[in-house]
């Protein structure tokens, strides 16, 4: 009987893993019998905007906390395919920074070219997994929500892209009981607009954070205060922000902080960050891991070493993101397909922890970015993924970190080069902190 393959979720990372198997197809290989499941409606995972927060209308979480407004926060050069370029898709070159739904148009564009559109079954949630060791196979057990309907399918291999940043970590501090404002997770966000005039304090340090009060300052709130727990982000911020240590209570709307201060607040956010969940798979399956550059229990950042016809797709934090997935997603069909040979568990561990030891000495963003482009050209050079000059992206990423740190309310407004087509982006007509229809109309037109 042929070999069956599934993947879970048909975001950037179970579309990299189609196009993976399709190529091979292409290329002349026999390649296994594959079916896709995605819960959503549609494909391109959290790239998918929904107004809905909590759960959706089949009562399943809602995957998405992509809101309004949200620009890419990385140049488009860092992701874009070498086999499918921005510059074909859009039929001319485009700022290096884009709304979300111009890069929803891309993703689809390329998976319309792809053509892998057929193995995946939408509004299907993978509820269960398991592992016979006696068969040899996973049992997976799915419920096909529009018909409401369940059924249980067997697999030889199964390929988990559920993402990691859709569960969200929650922490709760002394006094939100009884605040008066609104408190929300930026899963939850879905616009900014609600807080202008206010003031609104952001726990968290990173990414979200970062750009939800960057959103805040478009969008015009009264002030913004970043409240961290290891560090500052430390970026040169507008008038009107600023970063405090960790929240220690909520008197009221007042926030008190470990130096003594207190700041008057309308609402909060927390930018906490995400959990690694995965519920529908059984303990002995499930992967336990943080958000870091090199999570542990994964040979090659893909392949569980506990259970190696499992393989985890995306699961790390994310400079690189769509053409990260590719390169694993090759990697892993090229594992399926026999083309790749696994080394024993120790053989796998030793290359893990010399990864992780690595990981662990960094200490500057551009080293951080150096050790995910090796990790992804430690994949490529396995495989016969289209060749592209992956220094070139990472050099790219650097000076995108440059501009962020010399002005981040302007680094969107700057312009790379393709390192697949050698073509330099032209600049939006607009400042992104003034181009407020985040439309793919309007940013087509405002190119035209
Ligand atoms: P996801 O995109 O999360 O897709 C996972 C898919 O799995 C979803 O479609 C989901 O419905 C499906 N799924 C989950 N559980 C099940 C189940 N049980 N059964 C069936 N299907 C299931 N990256 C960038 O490059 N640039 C950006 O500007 C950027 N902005 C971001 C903004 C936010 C707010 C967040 C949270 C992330 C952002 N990212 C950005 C990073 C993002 O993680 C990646 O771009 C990318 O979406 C990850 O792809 P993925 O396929 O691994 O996961
Ligand atoms: P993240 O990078 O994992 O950061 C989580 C933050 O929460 C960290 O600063 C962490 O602090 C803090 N934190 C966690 N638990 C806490 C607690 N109990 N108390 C206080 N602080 C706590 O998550 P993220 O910022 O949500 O980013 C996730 C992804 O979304 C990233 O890939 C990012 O690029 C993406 N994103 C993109 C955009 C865009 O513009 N396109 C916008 C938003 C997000 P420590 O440092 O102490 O651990």
């Amino acid at each position: 009987m042929k070999k069956r393959v599934a993947i879970i979720g048909a975001g950037p990372s179970g579309i990299a893993q189609l196009k993976a198997f399709e190529a091979a197809r292409r290329a002349g290989a026999e390649i296994p019998e594959i079916v896709c499941y995605e819960k959503q409606g549609d494909y391109g995972g959290l790239w998918n905007y929904t107004w809905r927060t909590g759960l959706d209308e089949h009562g399943e979480a809602v995957h998405s906390g992509m809101y309004r407004y949200l620009w890419s926060n990385g140049p488009k050069e860092c992701l874009e395919f070498p086999d499918y370029s921005f510059e074909a898709h859009f039929g001319r070159p485009i700022p290096s920074y884009a709304p979300r739904a111009v890069l929803l148009d891309y993703l689809k564009g390329c998976i319309a070219a792809s053509g892998i559109a057929g193995y995946i079954r939408l509004r299907h949630v993978v509820r269960g997994v398991s592992y016979d060791h006696a068969t040899a196979k996973f049992t997976l057990h799915v419920t096909h929500l529009a018909e409401d309907r369940s059924e249980v399918e067997q697999f030889d291999d199964v390929v988990v892209a559920t993402g990691h940043y859709s569960t969200p970590n929650v922490p709760g501090f002394p006094g939100f009981d009884s605040f008066p404002g609104r408190i929300l997770h930026s899963h939850d966000v879905r616009d900014v607009v609600e807080f202008a005039g206010q003031n609104v304090l952001l726990v968290g340090g990173s990414l979200s954070a970062e750009d939800i009060g960057m959103q805040c300052f478009k969008y015009g709130a009264a002030s913004v205060t970043f409240s961290y727990r290891t560090r500052p982000m430390g970026f040169k911020w507008p008038e009107g922000f600023e970063e405090k240590p960790l929240l220690t209570e909520l008197s009221g709307r007042t926030a008190h902080f470990p130096d003594g201060t207190t700041r008057e607040v309308d609402a909060v956010i927390l930018c906490t960050g995400y959990l690694h969940h995965f519920p529908f798979l059984s303990d002995a399956l499930r992967l336990r891991a943080r958000n870091r550059l090199y999570p542990g229990g994964l040979y090659k950042g893909i392949v569980s070493t506990s259970h190696p016809k499992l393989f985890y797709l995306g699961m790390q934090d994310q400079f690189y993101t769509f053409t990260m997935f590719d390169a694993q997603a090759w990697y892993a069909r090229d594992i399926m397909l026999g083309r790749i040979a696994l080394p024993d568990r120790a053989g796998m561990e030793a290359d893990i922890a010399a990864w992780t030891a690595r990981e662990e000495a960094l200490t500057e963003v551009p080293d951080m970015i150096d050790f995910q482009a090796d990790y992804m050209g430690d994949l490529l050079a396995a495989t016969d993924y289209p060749v592209f000059d992956l220094a070139a992206t990472a050099e790219t990423f650097k000076v995108w970190a440059q501009h962020r740190d010399a002005d981040i309310t302007t680094y969107r407004d700057h312009a790379h080069a393709s390192a697949v087509t050698g073509t330099m982006a032209p600049r939006h007509p607009l400042p992104w902190l003034d181009a407020r229809d985040d439309t793919l109309e309007a940013f087509v037109a405002a190119q035209a």
